[in-house]
């Protein structure tokens, strides 16, 4: 609780009288902190692939760039450090702008079989590279009204982490279909993306949509997460009035369940 107290000229009064404020700032006091560890996670994670990039350097310039089977590793480092700090920025950005309300969704009708169709073509190559089967079943002549793009971003950032976190030979499903409440409320559609994966442990299940939040930090970046994809994808599901959960049992594999309404409020 703050309280302040401030000398104020009554209207018609000759002696001056005090207001005194009194708010409660806890909620101001938890945002502050949040944004300060969201500024001191974002260093730290900048920093770690520039200091690989320097450190390889470093040492071709010492010497190592002589040996070419040495030189071409440590120039792959370098290559995909490189590129693991384009995506930590890109999504930094993103998150921001969200955030800031910067970038209004621009809803529009979406036709759900051919938009996943898109989507499953553009994973394709990378889901063939591990060998996993992308089975996509939606309901013919399925529309919803949504911002595509971000659409896009959310249902990528699923099907992509279905594929990272699954191995060799496994297969990632993606589903939608309308869902009629029996209560009378209003029709939705669920889209949900299951893969044959490693799975989340319990423990971690309620935390993996926090910004940074890794329940591997090692295998994220062997597959080149960056650790911000679900906490964008919630952001954007809520944008959209929808709601986003996951379902997961450790060494079985991972739903995740998307619901939106078909028409935006
Ligand atoms: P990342 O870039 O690390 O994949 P995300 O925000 O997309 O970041 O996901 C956060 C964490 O949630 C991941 O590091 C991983 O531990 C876990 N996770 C996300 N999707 C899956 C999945 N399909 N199967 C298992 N774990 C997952």
């Amino acid at each position: 609780l703050e309280i302040n107290i401030v000398p104020m000229k009554m209207s018609g009064e000759d002696e001056p009288g005090l207001l005194l404020v009194m708010q409660d700032v806890s909620a101001i006091r938890k945002l502050e902190r949040m944004r300060s560890e969201f500024v001191a996670n974002v260093s730290h994670e900048l920093k770690t692939p520039v200091a690989a990039v320097k450190g390889f350097a470093e040492t071709l310039l010492a010497g190592a760039v002589n040996d070419p089977e040495t030189a071409r590793s440590f120039l792959t480092i370098i290559q995909d450090e490189s590129d693991r700090l384009n995506r930590l920025i890109g999504d930094i950005l993103e998150l921001s702008k969200i955030e800031s309300r910067r970038a209004p969704l621009q809803f529009s009708p979406i036709e759900l079989p051919a938009f996943l169709a898109r989507m499953t073509e553009l994973l394709g190559t990378e889901a063939a590279r591990k060998n996993i089967e992308l089975d996509v079943q939606v309901e013919e002549g399925l529309f919803l009204e949504a911002d595509e793009d971000r659409l896009g971003q959310i249902v990528m950032n699923l099907m992509q982490n279905g594929i990272n976190y699954t191995p060799d030979g496994g297969k990632v499903k993606v589903r939608a279909f309308v869902v009629t409440p029996e209560d009378g409320a209003e029709e939705f559609v669920r889209l949900t993306v299951s893969d044959t994966g490693i799975g989340i442990p319990k423990k971690d299940i309620p935390r993996i949509f926090e910004r940074f939040y890794r329940v591997d930090k090692a295998r994220s970046r062997s597959s080149g997460g960056t650790g911000l994809g679900l906490s964008i994808v919630k952001h954007l599901t809520e944008l959209h009035h929808g709601t986003i959960r996951v379902e997961s049992t450790v060494g079985i594999g991972s739903q995740f369940i998307l619901e939106l309404p078909l028409i935006q409020p």
